[in-house]
């Protein structure tokens, strides 16, 4: 077994997520003190939806707003790897902690957190993805289904980060997500039903699968004209 993977399973195990999680699940009802004019309006209640932040383009520089406007936001460990770095005089153990967090209706984001102690690194990689969430369109891009139903996505997305390329194709309904396990808790967490999905390169490079899942859900957001591109391919 390699490293990476005992430690991950070390941890995992370990009550350290658990109780972690307990915590997760009561954050959202202590008080924030928002420190941008975004977060004052959303503490105010004056943008009610995510949706809207999306669509003005502004970045969103607080976990606070999307705790607030998403409040059912999960969040799941991916990989706890362990990196070292040399040092003049000796060697410095760091933990990279790969997370995804999601609603699974529409909203995914993935972020890496590094620190000495992975507790820190599992914290900072939870609120990275949050501020890189982002809203996923779904619909139904599936010939053999056609029910026009949000299920799937709409089209085929092909993307590469790193060495790791992957393809997300449009399943009918009833399929399932058909993934390995990275692919599958971030298109899981994003609210994708069905789903065929293929993988090319360094596979088991999680956090870069993770990544260009996320980039792949992404651009299919960023489709305007969905039907008119699917109408070229
Ligand atoms: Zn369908």
């Amino acid at each position: 077994m390699p490293y990476s993977k005992q430690l991950k399973e070390r941890y995992l195990m370990s009550d350290l997520l658990e109780k972690r999680e307990r915590e997760i699940n009561t954050a959202s009802e202590f008080s924030w003190t928002p420190k941008t004019k975004l977060g004052v309006l959303v503490s105010e209640g004056k943008i009610k939806n995510i949706e809207e932040i999306f669509s003005s383009g502004k970045p969103i520089k607080e976990v606070g707003i999307v705790d607030a406007l998403i409040p059912t936001l999960e969040d799941k460990v991916l990989e706890i790897a362990s990196v070292q770095r040399m040092t003049k005089n000796n060697r410095r153990q760091k933990f990279r902690v790969t997370v995804v967090v999601g609603d699974r209706a529409g909203h995914v984001g993935v972020g890496v957190g590094k620190d000495v102690e992975v507790r820190p690194a599992i914290d900072t990689a939870i609120r990275i993805a949050k501020k890189n969430i982002i809203s996923i369109k779904l619909g139904c891009g599936s010939w053999e289904c056609n029910c026009g139903t949000p299920h799937t996505l709409p089209l085929t997305m092909k993307t590469k980060v790193g060495s790791s390329q992957i393809i997300l194709k449009p399943a009918p309904r009833g399929v399932g997500i058909v993934a390995a396990d990275t692919m599958r808790s971030v298109l899981e967490l994003a609210g994708v039903k069905d789903v065929w999905t293929y993988s090319r390169g360094r596979t088991r490079d999680i956090y870069n699968v993770a990544m260009a899942t996320q980039k792949a859900l992404k651009a299919i957001n960023e489709i305007k004209n969905v039907d008119a591109v699917k109408a070229l391919l």
